[in-house]
């Protein structure tokens, strides 16, 4: 299956590593988009519904700014993610239509998610 990059994801960042946070911040954040994301059948989508980007990807307010979603919960969820590498989304393919306001961009599941 074909997968497609991430458009540009400015102006919103992606999170540090730096200043993760204590384990109890994180915890919270993490509780925030659990409890925010919608599971979708039969692809197992996790869809946060609680704020986008104008490109039509998740953003979540992390380390005191709105970040990609699905950054937030590779980073809290899996691991950091080294500079230079970006995630990519397995459910978001060229088959997906239309591109640029699927749902898909809008999946936080880290399942869902390749480093590249
Ligand atoms: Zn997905
Ligand atoms: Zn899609």
């Amino acid at each position: 299956m074909q997968q497609l990059t991430n458009p540009s994801p400015a102006p919103f960042t992606v999170p540090t590593q730096a200043g993760l946070g204590n384990p109890a911040y994180r915890m919270r954040v993490l509780s925030r988009l659990m409890g925010g994301i919608e599971i979708t059948r039969p692809t197992g989508c996790w869809l946060w519904n609680h704020g986008c980007s104008r490109d039509g990807h998740a953003t979540v307010s992390f380390q005191g700014r709105l970040r990609l979603a699905h950054w937030v919960a590779w980073i809290l969820l899996v691991a950091p993610v080294p500079a230079g590498v970006d995630l990519v989304r397995t459910c978001h393919t060229r088959q997906c239509s239309p591109q640029r306001s699927c749902r898909h961009l809008r999946c936080v599941n880290p399942r869902h998610l390749v480093p590249a």
